[in-house]
């Protein structure tokens, strides 16, 4: 079997519901995600702290780190450090006045609720959000200092909770300890619900139908029927709380766009539940997944670019490269690599992430007629006449580069995979769509014909025997294209 339909099928769907998406390929596969996505590089000789200037590890030994924007020696601190400061900070900001729930507007709340506690999440150097394990380190922290700072009044109940969601969201409920860790939050979660019920903090309902997403995307990743039940009843309960917030939408209207598009998301998900459920994932959810990924993007691209243009990129393509789009998603991750290499610099995560999902999307993979398993063509050689491959399959892991051997065979025997990028030749009748390019989407075994969608929009999909199938390799630069 080719790795695509493995990752498709161990892809779970994390909540991007009201926060920054994250990056859901990056732990669909364990043979290609990077493990040094997660932690950033050592610091170079000499580095020192930002905060306290020392070199080296603080007093309890922890080194330097760095997982956000900054390049160079900058920006480098020690955890503690990092916490301490953003302590400082934040109770400096409470010091200055706290709105007050009932007598201070709701926008005044809101505003004080949409900045409160940056300097736990925000790196103020480069003022990019901190990523990783920086950023799961800062999160605990915060959340235990809003317990020694507010120990019960109802706001920072509510903003608790909203920084709970995030920890929550850092969970692979696949994992044993961040499972545990999940299911607390959840109950500590849903408990805080009960009691600021009748609070009147205001968006209550917003926070509420985030919180049930939040706990929804926790238990979907965990992919066992029990789990994915327990996802569709709080998606289902998110649902009805947009619903009664639907109603009062006056209330809402600065969200209005993106209101929309989360009910979207939240129907889409249900869906999608009910199907894994069932056994199956149908073309019409793919369809609609696409165009709501695409429209958060768009919605992103709008806003101007940044780190979230940047992870709703990645995750559009995910869905397209699950939808077998492979032209499409390769332009899109290319885009997105030069994007956030301008952005962040060629170390960070988000970049490291993107280029891991190109390298892989890039692979071409391809079946033999009389050989099992599963091949990622490299190369025509002769004239086209041959084609070297490299034997992937049956797949072994943890996968093993170096004994992946080569073989080179006639090219005639080569059959592309679904998703493998195409070019037509040989075509004598419809001789106008050789040299014309596309995407593998079905494999009609009955008629031994491949269904290819073109680059070209304006041209129908096309049956075609593999002999006028060539493996495309590289695509045409859009950039030159247009020029
Ligand atoms: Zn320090
Ligand atoms: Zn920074």
């Amino acid at each position: 079997s080719c790795l695509r339909y493995k990752a498709s099928s161990a892809c779970h769907c994390s909540p991007s519901l009201l926060s920054t998406p994250t990056v859901i390929m990056s732990s669909t596969s364990p043979s290609s995600s990077s493990p040094s996505a997660n932690v950033a590089p050592p610091p170079p000789d000499g580095a020192s702290c930002w905060l306290c200037l020392e070199e080296g590890p603080d007093d309890s030994g922890a080194p330097l780190v760095r997982n956000c924007s900054c390049r160079g020696s900058s920006g480098f601190a020690h955890l503690s450090c990092i916490i301490e400061y953003a302590g400082n900070t934040t109770r400096q900001i409470i010091q200055r006045g706290v709105p007050t729930v009932g007598k201070d507007s709701a926008t005044e709340v809101r505003n004080f609720a949409t900045g409160y506690g940056d300097a736990f999440f925000k790196c103020p150097n480069c003022k990019q959000d901190y990523q990783g394990d920086l950023k799961g380190g800062t999160t605990k922290a915060f959340l235990s200092f809003n317990q020694t700072v507010f120990p019960d009044q109802n706001l920072h109940k509510s903003l608790q909770m909203g920084k709970a969601t995030n920890r929550l969201r850092q969970l692979d409920a696949a994992s044993n300890a961040d499972r545990i860790e999940g299911e607390e939050l959840v109950s500590k979660l849903l408990a805080s619900i009960e009691e600021l019920k009748q609070s009147g903090v205001p968006l209550f309902d917003m926070i509420e139908a985030n919180v049930y997403v939040h706990c929804a995307g926790f238990y979907g990743g965990m992919s066992s029927d029990e789990g994915l039940k327990k996802a569709k009843s709080f998606y289902q309960k998110a649902r009805d709380k947009y619903v009664i917030m639907g109603g009062k939408a006056d209330k809402y209207v600065t969200m209005g766009r993106k209101f929309d598009l989360d009910m979207r998301e939240i129907n889409i998900k249900i869906g999608q539940i009910e199907s894994r459920l069932r056994g199956s994932i149908g073309r019409q959810d793919k369809a609609a997944e696409i165009k709501l990924y695409r429209d958060k993007y768009d919605c992103c691209v709008e806003d101007g670019n940044d780190v979230r243009t940047v992870n709703a990129g990645i995750k559009l393509a995910n869905v397209l490269y699950n939808a077998y789009r492979t032209i499409e998603t390769e332009q899109l991750l290319d885009k997105m690599v030069t994007t956030s290499h301008r952005l962040h610099g060629p170390d960070h995560r988000c970049t490291v992430n993107a280029m891991s999902i190109l390298k892989r999307v890039k692979e071409r993979c391809v079946s033999l007629e009389c050989e099992e398993g599963w091949f990622e063509a490299l190369q025509y050689e002769n004239d086209g006449e041959k084609c070297v491959l490299r034997v992937k399959g049956p797949i072994k892991e943890p996968r093993v580069t170096d004994e992946e051997k080569t073989i080179t065979v006639p090219s005639g025997e080569v059959r592309p995979y679904k998703g493998t990028p195409v070019m037509f030749h040989g075509l004598k009748k419809a001789a106008h769509l050789n040299g014309k390019i596309g995407d593998v989407r079905e494999f009609c075994q009955s008629a031994d014909r491949y269904e290819v969608h073109l680059e070209d929009k304006g041209l129908k999909p096309v049956l075609a025997k593999h002999g006028n199938l060539k493996v495309l390799f590289d695509l045409p630069d859009p950039k030159k294209e247009s020029s």
